[in-house]
């Protein structure tokens, strides 16, 4: 389908009470229709609180940690303010949004959740980072005009001095992860590139941070006018109010496990997570021999039949739902009564956006882990992560029984 023929309509989400969808912020097709391709259907909350306020151009200070749809939260900002007032024929080196952030990887991840969004209009992102050969960047600087510079300060600063950028035209600044810049020594760099944008009166600049340290908040006195603040709390509190068990398995075990798990307690409205999309799709396949309702929710699943499986699972339909972390990130089903790591994850951070997928709005929610030869020790990190031991118990036999 041409960018022309398509239309919201293309797009169902239905209208829930409370919760703000993208259509309802008036974006341009070319955005809405690349975020209907990334599978997003609600707002997050930093998202539904942030975005109608700077899309009327205002400062904002977020207190956001990753994970919450941050990126996507000021992107689509900027996303938007550019389609709506194109600039042709400006110059190379000079970009509209400069978007600054402590580390290459944050950097590159920016850079792609960018791409992904502009995937139907001509916007042009660069990335600004070192580790990465200084001649070729400047190359694909000099190749045309930029519209959104993601950087690490010090890479930054080097282009600056070689004058290959310019930071005359900034319309908005976003600083992402303040306080770890801070924590990094960065802020001298960063108060020279912020120096060479325009004043804080002819830009819009949005800050986040997971904390409001004395320190950040004399940043943001000093670089932002009037700003809104945004407060997201981490969803790790939602981890207070899930019961976690973990189960010491082994490998062979854990699939009678599960399906004992679901049809002995009788378990209804289960998410289940595996690290891998084959795993996922396997397990999915599995229960579903066995007479389990089950369907999987991974990036190998068309975004249509990703829509339709979360309403089935939301309607009751879908009993059990598998899914990677990538596919479950922000989706928000209440009623969610336990959540099963198959696997566990390698990043404990992954853990609490699993569990926090139950046990939310204050209603008690059950997680339970199987740990097996192979990531038994990720455990202590977990442990570490969510300040709380987690101790673990060999499941009863007829758990493991036929
Ligand atoms: P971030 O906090 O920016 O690191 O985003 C965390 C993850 O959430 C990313 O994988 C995003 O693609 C995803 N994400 C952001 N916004 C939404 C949304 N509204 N619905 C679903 N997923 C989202």
């Amino acid at each position: 389908m041409s960018t022309d023929t398509w239309t919201p309509e293309h797009y169902p989400v239905e209208s829930v009470e409370g919760k703000t969808r993208f259509h309802d912020l008036d974006l341009p097709h070319a955005l809405l229709r690349a975020i209907q391709d990334l599978g997003f259907e609600y707002c997050s909350p930093i998202q539904a609180e942030s975005l109608p306020l700077c899309l009327q151009g205002k400062d904002m200070v977020g207190k956001a940690q990753t994970g919450t749809g941050k990126t996507a939260a000021f992107l689509i900002n900027l996303i938007d303010t550019f389609l709506r007032q194109p600039k042709p024929g400006r110059k190379p080196g000079a970009p509209r949004a400069l978007v600054l952030a402590p580390t290459r990887e944050l950097v590159m991840q920016i850079a792609r959740d960018a791409e992904g969004l502009c995937k139907y209009s001509t916007l042009r992102i660069q990335q600004i980072v070192g580790g990465i050969d200084y001649q070729k960047q400047r190359e694909e600087l000099r190749e045309g005009p930029c519209d959104i510079m993601v950087a690490t300060p010090g890479r930054l600063i080097d282009f600056l001095r070689q004058n290959e950028i310019s930071l005359r035209d900034v319309e908005v600044l976003v600083l992402d992860e303040a306080d770890r810049m801070l924590d990094m020594g960065f802020i001298p760099d960063v108060r020279r590139i912020v120096r060479a944008c325009p004043h804080k009166d002819q830009r819009q600049t949005i800050l986040y941070s997971a904390t409001f340290s004395q320190a950040i908040l004399d940043l943001v006195e000093r670089w932002t006018v009037n700003p809104e603040t945004v407060i997201i709390e981490p969803e790790s509190v939602a981890t207070e109010t899930v019961e976690q068990i973990v189960y010491i398995t082994t490998a062979d075990e854990k699939y009678q496990l599960l399906r004992n798990l679901i049809v002995k307690n009788e378990l209804h409205k289960v998410m289940v997570f595996a690290n891998r999309r084959t795993v996922v799709n396997k397990l999915a396949a599995r229960l579903k021999k066995d007479g389990i309702e089950a369907a999987e929710l991974s990036g190998d699943v068309p975004q249509k039949k990703r829509i339709t499986t979360l309403d089935n699972f939301k309607a009751g339909k879908v009993r059990v739902l598998v899914a990677t972390d990538v596919a479950g990130r922000g989706i928000h089903i209440d009623g969610v009564g336990h959540v099963v790591n198959f696997t566990l994850p390698e990043e404990p951070e992954d853990y609490v956006h699993r569990i926090g997928r139950t046990g939310r709005a204050g209603s008690e929610g059950t997680s339970i882990s199987f740990a097996d030869e192979e990531d038994g020790h990720l455990i202590p990190a977990l442990e570490a992560y969510i300040k709380r031991s987690l101790p673990s118990q060999r499941p009863s036999e007829d758990l493991l029984g036929e």
